[in-house]
């Protein structure tokens, strides 16, 4: 049998379907993989035994089906990793974080229900940054995730979730759950070869989804392919009333819009995006996907979207705010970590001290100060007039163009350690991704070319608020023009 793990998560439904392999062959496949991928740190928890469990399960059930002349669930029987942002009923959920301990969920999060329900077969629950504050995975209580991508030196997978994408990428996983509040789907997506979207704001429910800042964080997935990134989505998205900004609209089967012609699509460049310093590769890669798009029949535009350089600051002052407000909660008090102090403060102030890293505590004081009376009109105020600028930058946009092209980031994965003392380098990481989580906009990153030092780069897709279809359609012509086959070479293994 050939290697399973290779497949795609679409080949290996397509081979479940056929009666090929089975789930628990799969399942165990993968498991081998993940026990021997520990070097790479993409797991904090395995559930090894209880993926065996489900995909035993899911056979049954796939036997039971075929005699009922029943459909399989969209993801019937597939390995999958979720990031432990996730609370999942009866496995640990700390968000890299000490303060949240030994916490195991009584409930599962809306986006993991509805994987489960359509047959996702849990193989653990995968690193990120801590509480999904950072780019690189370094925040991590549990430490970096490993970007398989390197072996003579430790690079980061990206952040926040570096463990999604890193499990992704080296094969440990058919597709991982993973969220983005400024990024972090699509810019470890970038750093490691994979596809990562993040659909507008609304579409994926964020219930039981341990909250960052709550008017920007939403979930996606981390893929092997384009259209494996939409069958992933079709499942965790869908209107849920737990969640008052879930949108009550109908789930499109993305799946569809791959390989559909992109003739007569206009596709906007931002003239903003070329950034001082952005390096020559990075340039070269864009135009290169210019091109690509050209060819496959689409119609370039310039576009301008002349608030993008005020985007970065802003976002850095809303994330932190709601952040500082979201992470009040953890006190002590009902779960997690606690440390008793002399009185009531004494204690808030151990627990506090002893359970959130450094990058954690500076967001909570970043937040802190920018909503404080005084401060509160010159930077939050300010930071959300900017934001509705943003807004209307890309309202003004979509007058002459379908989508909009950019890089995903401004370089390639980059060493463990290496921007890790200067959070400015490492917020500049979010230059091109920042814009559609402040306008609530879908962004896709496709792999599409490799850097002078061999490592992946990824371009950035942009579409209007509910037309992932559009999105789902110029990814998958630019996938099938850049032809990005290269994997990292498995030594970690
Ligand atoms: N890197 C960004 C930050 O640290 C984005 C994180 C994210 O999208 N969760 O805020």
């Amino acid at each position: 049998m050939t290697d399973l793990t290779k497949l795609t998560l679409e080949a290996a439904l397509g081979g479940m379907a056929k009666g090929e392999f089975s789930s628990v062959e799969l399942t165990d496949a993968h498991i081998k993989a993940c026990e021997a991928g520990g070097k790479l740190n993409a797991f904090i928890t395995d559930t090894h035994e209880l993926a065996r469990e489900q995909a035993a399960a899911s056979d049954a059930r796939r036997v039971s089906l075929k005699k009922s002349g029943g459909e399989a669930g969209l993801l019937e029987g597939a390995p999958i990793g979720v990031k432990d942002l996730f609370c999942t009923e009866g496995v640990k959920t700390c968000a890299a974080s000490k303060i949240l301990g030994e916490f195991t969920p009584t409930y599962e999060s809306t986006v993991t229900a509805n994987m489960k329900a359509d047959g996702m077969v849990m193989l653990g629950k995968l690193n990120l940054d801590e509480f999904a504050m950072g780019s690189s995975n370094e925040t991590s209580a549990y430490g970096p995730s490993i970007n398989p991508w390197r072996k003579d030196k430790d690079l980061v997978p990206g952040g926040s979730s570096g463990g999604s994408a890193a499990a992704v990428a080296a094969d440990l996983c058919l597709g991982a759950t993973a969220t983005d509040t400024g990024g972090s789907i699509r810019q470890p997506a970038a750093f490691t070869g994979t596809v990562g979207i993040k659909p507008t704001y609304g579409r994926c429910s964020r219930w039981g989804t341990v909250a960052f800042a709550s008017s920007l964080d939403q979930a996606g997935p981390i893929a092997k392919t384009v259209k494996d990134a939409a069958i992933l989505l079709e499942s965790m998205a869908g209107y849920d009333a737990k969640d008052s900004t879930s949108l009550n609209i109908d789930v499109p089967k993305w799946s569809g819009a791959c390989g559909q012609s992109v003739k007569g699509l206009r596709v906007g460049i931002p003239a903003e995006y070329t950034v001082d310093g952005m390096p020559a590769e990075i340039q070269a890669l864009w135009d290169k996907g210019v091109a690509m798009m050209k060819d496959a029949g689409a119609e370039i535009v310039p576009i301008s979207l002349p608030h993008t350089k005020y985007a970065l600051p802003a976002y850095y002052v809303v994330a932190p705010a709601e952040a500082s407000s979201n992470l009040a909660r953890y006190d002590g008090m009902r779960y997690g970590l606690r440390v008793d102090g002399k009185d009531l403060n004494d204690t808030y102030d151990r627990t506090r001290t002893a359970g959130f890293g450094d990058e954690v505590r500076r967001r909570i004081m970043i937040g802190t100060y920018v909503l404080s009376a005084g401060y509160y009109d010159a930077y939050y105020l300010r930071a959300q007039k900017v934001r509705s600028r943003i807004v209307e930058d890309f309202q003004n946009a979509w007058n002459s163009c379908d989508v909009i092209l950019t890089p995903t980031t401004p370089s390639a994965a980059f060493p463990v350690g290496h921007k890790f003392s200067d959070p400015v380098q490492m917020y500049l990481n979010d230059i091109f991704t920042v814009t559609t989580n402040l306008a609530g906009l879908p962004g896709i990153s496709v792999p599409a070319g490799l850097s002078a030092d061999g490592l992946p780069l990824g371009l950035q897709l942009i579409g209007k608020a509910l037309d992932e279809e559009t999105v789902f359609k110029a990814a998958s012509a630019l996938e099938a023009a850049a032809g990005f086959t290269a994997k990292p070479e498995a030594w970690w293994a």
